[in-house]
């Protein structure tokens, strides 16, 4: 028999890293702490091709275990009842990985029975890895029998401060049980617009529609806990469903749902939407936006959402003291118009080399002029136009524009600046979408293909990888980069750092403003930009506006950056003089330095 300690701090191989990703990815998506390791436990069981995989924790001040999870292989049977509440004596392996606090590795020769009665001695394998918290070992992750890679333990130094984490993460509130499931069973997006063409006049003789939405909800999130911003969805959903009856009810966003109320009177569903105001007021103030449309005549489900999302945004920047913009919601409607009128106009916003701090490149951020002058932020119009499918106009002619800009940097001497253009999914996903960016691209022959990269948004673990992915090659085959934006604004799917090449991920702000507080989204951040450099990828923080933050991602290596610390997005004359004059004797400026 040999028993001994291994050192888990070694660099992971190709297969490892996989594994590894596989196992975040498992994490990060879970909604319970059991789907959460089950994944775990279930991905490393099959890489290992173990006998089981499980965690074992520590209880009766330290005395013995209880198996909290496990997995097993097939044909195995489990032994979870039998292990659980046993004294820590019976299992000297574990007591020297405790008081090491070291993995240990266990392989001796174990005899088996053959055909015909014989006995055989084949190696049989152990490992077990320390769950520490606090520095406390507070349990085991055991591997039994591994038949595959049997000494391998590096995956598990990445792999076990996570899911230590991941205890702290769903532990934090007692959960409304059963709930998020029915909440996860909602229907969704696709659901709704399967189902709005038939919520017309045609088939119901009124229809009240109320539409809510838990603006940055991402921030919630990391600011209250996970769980918290799981409860308030499911506190949503619940008192829409007692108020309105779930048959017309989706969740069409990640913190966005519809209902539909049809064949009542107007009053019934006033006062209703009247209970609904004033339950989630009283209890998340200020927190939820809500807005309401009905109609009787001749109305279709697709124009009361509108209204209905109109009246929530409109109500939302009453309430924020903002004056209603000048520019109404059906001035976008002719998108061509309103970019004939100039109305559009473009901001750029340095992206820096934190190492240097010379200029890396500007993203183009399009701003709304009205004739009186104000100006507003594209939050104030995006949805809108991406609901009535005119964003893919904007997206073009945005494209454009910074296209053309950057042939006059280009011509002034400036060189070629990397631009970054955001690109809505609804335009991404368009048939012909490719063809025109070809098209546009086409005109600028100064503009070198790496010079530009079109940033899509990441929308939480809506987003469906197998079409992204095979969006993004076509496109990458054309010469076009794909950056992925707002990264982790919502749960990190990083199933698309595996399954789909983005040449560079923007880290969303989220992430960053709680670097200094939240020791889990430092680990995150950490990890990120650590895969980002395994797989090549530039990675790039959004939204760091201090030196504390700064400091933190230099030393994380993360080596871009984009937000107020280095500057805001400025008109195109200002970015000029603030930014390329100073730089203009680089003659190339860009994030070709990939790491
Ligand atoms: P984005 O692409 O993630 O752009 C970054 C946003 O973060 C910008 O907001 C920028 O002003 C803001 N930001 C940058 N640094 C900081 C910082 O340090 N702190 C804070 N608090 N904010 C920072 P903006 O310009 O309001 O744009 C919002 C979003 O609108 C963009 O997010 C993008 O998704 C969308 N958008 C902008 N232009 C276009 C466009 O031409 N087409 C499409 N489809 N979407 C666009
Ligand atoms: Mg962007
Ligand atoms: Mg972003």
């Amino acid at each position: 028999m040999n028993v001994r300690t291994v050192n888990a701090a070694q660099p992971l191989s190709e297969s490892e890293k996989n594994v590894a990703l596989d196992c975040v990815s498992a994490m990060l998506t879970a909604r319970t702490l059991d789907a959460s390791l089950q994944g775990v436990l279930r991905t490393v069981g099959e890489y290992y091709r173990a006998d089981r995989v499980y965690t074992m924790m520590l209880v009766e001040n330290r005395h013995a275990l209880v198996m909290t999870f496990e997995w097993t292989g097939a044909g195995k049977c489990s032994i979870q009842q039998v292990v659980s509440g046993t004294q820590m004596e019976r299992f000297p392996l574990l007591k020297k990985c405790m008081e090491e606090r070291a993995p240990v590795f266990l392989s001796r020769q174990e005899p088996i029975d053959l055909d015909g009665g014989e006995k055989e001695k084949r190696p049989w394998y152990f490992s077990a890895f320390p769950l520490i918290r606090e520095r406390e070992v507070e349990g085991f992750l055991c591997i039994e029998n591994a038949r595959e890679h049997p000494e391998d333990a590096a995956l598990f130094g990445t792999l076990i401060p996570f899911m230590v984490m991941q205890r702290e993460r769903f532990n934090t509130e007692e959960r409304p049980t059963g709930t998020m499931e029915q909440l996860m069973g909602l229907p969704d997006l696709r659901a709704y617009t399967q189902t709005v063409y038939t919520l017309t006049s045609e088939y119901y003789t009124s229809m009240g529609a109320v539409c809510i939405d838990i603006p940055h909800f991402g921030a919630v999130n990391s600011s209250h806990g996970f769980e918290y911003g799981s409860k308030m969805l499911w506190y949503t959903a619940k008192t829409l469903t007692d108020l309105f009856g779930g048959a017309l009810l989706f969740r069409t966003g990640e913190a966005e749902f519809i209902v539909f109320y049809p064949n009542t009177t107007r009053e019934v569903f006033l006062g209703r939407c009247g209970r609904l105001r004033s339950i989630l007021q009283r209890r998340y103030p200020k927190q939820v936006r809500i807005g309401r449309a009905w109609a009787e005549g001749v109305f279709s489900g697709k124009r009361l959402t509108v209204e209905a999302k109109a009246a929530m945004r409109a109500e939302a920047a009453a309430l924020a003291g903002e004056e209603p913009f000048p520019l109404q919601p059906e001035d976008y409607s002719s998108v061509a118009e309103a970019t004939r009128a100039g109305r559009f106009v473009l901001y750029y916003q340095p992206q820096i080399d934190m190492r240097t701090g010379a200029l890396a490149g500007a993203e183009a951020l399009v701003r709304a002029v009205a004739d009186d002058g104000s100006v507003a932020m594209p939050a104030r119009f995006i949805e809108f136009l991406e609901e009535d499918g005119s964003i893919r106009d904007l997206d073009l002619y945005v494209l454009e524009q910074a296209l053309a800009q950057a042939e006059r940097w280009r011509a002034a001497g400036y060189g070629t600046p990397s631009l970054a253009v955001n690109i809505s999914r609804i335009t991404l996903a368009h048939p012909s979408t490719l063809a025109s960016l070809l098209a546009i691209q086409s005109r600028f022959p100064g503009i070198p293909a790496e010079a530009l990269e079109l940033e899509v948004t990441e929308r939480g673990d809506r987003i469906k990888t197998d079409e992204f992915r095979e969006i993004v090659d076509r496109f990458r085959a054309c010469g076009l980069h794909i950056s992925l934006d707002d990264f982790g604004s919502q749960y990190a799917n990083l199933s698309l750092f595996t399954n789909v090449k983005f040449e560079t991920v923007k880290l969303d702000r989220s992430l960053i403003a709680e670097l200094g507080a939240n020791p889990i989204n430092r680990a995150l951040v950490r990890d990120l930009v650590q895969i980002c450099r395994a797989y090549g990828i530039t990675c790039v923080a959004e939204g760091v506006e201090t030196e504390e933050q700064v400091a933190a991602l230099r030393d994380m290596g993360c080596i871009y950056a984009q937000g107020f610390y280095y500057g805001r997005p400025v008109p195109a004359e200002e970015f000029e003089k603030t930014y390329l004059r100073n730089a203009a004797e680089q003659k190339t400026i860009s994030k070709e330095e990939r790491i």
